[in-house]
């Protein structure tokens, strides 16, 4: 989903702002694995016992215990099952286990645009397989469409007049004929989902079969949430058949409505469709065209291959051919997607369509023109840097084809397919850097293909967290020359900050519709953002993070993982138990703010020693970097251990470090790199303190080694 809103900062002052100064908020983590669980949850339980009040940003350091406040909320502590196992499904090293299972959803779908009545019509048959170790008497269905119904419970959520909003409009899925195994059934709709009774035998364990077939119809928004609809005659067709619901190892069939916020969680399957459409419509989509022959011209035919072998854009329909003309009947145009979670498709009249292509992937544009601004003339090229970079610092593209598409919807993914702003320009490679966005979500969620609805952060956060790298490697390492805009460290902590300066802040955990609507951008995208590069770039180290992440994104490519997946896999690659860091930053929204309070000498048999004591001034612990200014002018920078604030009942909140110096100190200063998420900076500096590091790159080091060619492409 688009990664920034222009009005963010006035749409914040809006809605239920509470006092400027917000109280943190932490979560009670359960594990469900072991006799240990239920220790470490009296102890939290202990702990929650004593909160009391709250020490805040900007305030000086306290005497009050390190742990002290807790405002649990109903709607996130009731899932207890965000880090299950180690069991056979998902082992305690954070990889996949010996039985990990998950299911399979194949489609083939037949749809008709209908650009009078605005509708889409067709049939879907689903070919399910169970091959979990449970039997089936009854699946779940996902129709989101159903948003558009009155009275739906997104609807009542969201304004109607907000970007989630359904601006009054009605429809909803009509369904009809729908069987089972050639058996008539019945679809039981609850909102957005909808559960069939498996008619007859239910469906076997370890691969038991079942075909699901119904009729499909809607009426097809303008304003789809933002993440589908159409203007005039441009279509942009999203969440349109009836799809799956996930049954997983963690909570089994997952029914979370489509409210509007939250996002999606699929199965992987292969999905062969076809839309039909008037004759003078391009259709872009998801997959790869298997019938060029019959919609494309042999102009068309001969520009598309040869663009498939050139790493220099291609028009294929160029300028003076993106004409709408009035022509009879209509084409099918039929598409064929492996190994993917969705499908999703495009069609307008008058695209101009650009392509070009790196190491046999195609990559293409897709707008209309002038209505698209100029910057989609390099949308080809930018789909090709996106699909690259990410190939070379990741996993390798799996797919053979990538698509941008301008239309109304601000931003927003779909395997091999991202729809983009026509019109969003307001800075320079704005644009570009939506693109960037929303094809970096081919990585999360279409490669690993973790429940987007419940966790924004294995999603958004980690989407916006390589979406730095990529950003610093088109404008270079030389901050000056960055754009208006650019997405970094200082501008996700920006974000962050400005958000929990309304009171909005809520912890990563938070499912995302559970989050404050103007503040999704800073809690899913931008605040996971910056504490993924903290955690690489001051606890974690660069290389062994780059590391860690990999291995993430290798083990659980085309799998569902769950945040424990994550964070056994960061502690088992690092070697770092970082528990202290999930719960401080995932399941609590107190920030970091460590402080220097004084600096004396001492001596001893004949060495200069300077104790520096540093005060804990919230629940959150860092490891310390710390440089300090010498009487002789030089520097000497001092690294400290997370371990520091351990070791005291509670956890300690002020430690002296006692450093061996050549020379007396006469300033000192906290974070020198500047990649630590201290919220206080007023106390973080002693004397006459040195200067910090110039601002660098904050993804520099590491990431010089492609991904290995040992990363599988399509299993
Ligand atoms: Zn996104």
């Amino acid at each position: 989903m688009l990664r920034s809103l222009p009005a963010l900062f006035a749409v914040l002052l809006g809605a239920c702002a509470r006092s400027a100064v917000q109280q943190p908020v932490v979560l009670s983590p359960v594990r469900i694995d072991s006799a240990g669980t239920a220790a470490a949850t009296a102890a939290a339980a202990d702990s929650d016992a004593m909160s009391g009040a709250a020490v805040t940003v900007g305030m000086t350091a306290s005497p009050t215990p390190p742990v002290r406040s807790v405002d649990d909320t109903p709607f996130a502590t009731t899932n207890r099952i965000d880090w299950p196992g180690p069991n056979p499904y998902r082992s305690s090293n954070g990889a996949p286990g010996p039985q990990y299972w998950q299911q399979r959803a194949d489609y083939t779908i037949a749809a008709t645009l209908d650009t009078t009545a605005q509708t889409v019509s067709g049939t879907v048959t689903i070919r399910y397989t169970n091959n979990s170790p449970d039997t089936l008497s009854f699946v779940w269905l996902q129709l989101d469409q159903n948003l558009y119904r009155p009275g739906s419970k997104g609807s009542a959520l969201f304004p109607a007049d907000s970007r989630w909003g359904v601006r009054g409009f009605e429809g909803g899925f009509t369904l009809a004929d729908v069987t089972v195994n050639g058996r008539a059934a019945e679809v039981k709709v609850d909102d957005t989902m909808g559960r069939i009774d498996v008619p007859g035998a239910p469906i076997a364990p370890r691969g038991g079969r079942a075909t699901i077939s119904m009729r499909f119809s809607f009426r097809v928004p303008e304003h789809g949430s933002d993440r589908m609809g159409r203007d005039s005659t441009l279509y942009e067709i999203a969440q349109w058949y009836p799809r799956m619901a996930v049954y997983d190892d963690v909570r089994g069939w997952n029914t979370d409505p489509y409210l509007g916020q939250g996002e999606f969680y699929l199965e992987y399957g292969d999905i062969d469709y076809a839309v039909t459409a008037p004759a003078g419509y391009v259709i872009a989509g998801s997959g790869v065209l298997q019938n060029p022959a019959d919609v494309l011209t042999a102009a068309q035919r001969e520009r598309l291959a040869r663009a498939a072998k050139s790493e220099s854009v291609v028009q294929i329909v160029p300028e003076s051919e993106a004409r709408a003309k009035v022509t009879p009947g209509t084409k099918t145009w039929r598409f064929r997607a492996r190994n993917v979670r969705d499908v999703a498709w495009a069609g307008a009249p008058d695209f101009r369509w650009d392509a070009t292509s790196w190491n046999g992937i195609v990559t293409q544009a897709y707008y209309q023109w002038p209505k698209a601004g100029p910057e989609w003339e390099q949308m080809a090229e930018g789909t090709q840097w996106t699909i690259r970079t990410y190939s070379q610092l990741w996993y390798p593209f799996p797919y053979p084809q990538a698509t941008a598409v301008a239309g109304p919807v601000g931003g927003m993914e779909y395997p091999m397919f991202v729809m983009d702003h026509y019109t969003e320009a307001s800075s320079p490679g704005e644009v570009f850097r939506t693109n960037d966005h929303e094809h970096g979500h081919e990585w999360f969620p279409m490669i690993v293909g973790s429940n987007e609805r419940r966790y924004a952060w294995q999603d958004e956060g980690f989407n916006t967290y390589i979406n730095a790298f990529s950003q610093e490697r088109r404008y270079g390492g030389d901050p000056s020359r960055w754009p208006v805009g650019m997405d970094n460290f200082a501008s996700y902590l920006a974000n962050w900050r400005a958000t929990r300066g309304l009171g909005l802040d809520v912890p990563l955990m938070t499912a995302p519709d559970a989050v404050p609507a103007s503040a999704l951008g800073a809690v899913g995208y931008r605040k996971p953002g910056a504490v993924l590069l903290a955690l690489r770039n001051e606890v974690v180290g660069r290389e062994a993070f780059d590391r860690a992440f990999r291995e993430y994104v290798r083990r659980w490519a085309f799998k569902h993982p769950t945040p424990g997946d994550f964070f056994r896999t960061v502690e088992n690659v690092a070697g770092q138990d970082l528990s202290w860091f999930w719960r401080s930053f995932f399941y609590s929204s107190d920030v970091l703010d460590l402080g220097i309070a004084n600096v004396s000498e001492r001596q001893s048999e004949g060495e200069r020693f300077a104790v520096v004591t540093l005060t804990r001034n919230t629940s959150v612990p860092f490891p310390v970097s710390l440089r300090l200014r010498l009487s002789d002018n030089t520097t000497q920078d001092v690294r400290l251990p997370v371990e520091i604030w351990a070791g005291c009942p509670g956890g300690c909140e002020r430690f002296d470090a006692v450093v061996a110096v050549r020379a007396p100190v006469t300033g000192a200063r906290l974070w020198p790199s500047r990649f630590a998420p201290d919220f206080n900076a007023s106390n973080d500096v002693w004397g006459n303190a040195p200067a910090a590091d110039a601002v660098t790159p904050a993804t520099a080091g590491g990431l010089t080694t492609p991904v290995g060619a040992a990363a599988t492409a399509l299993p």
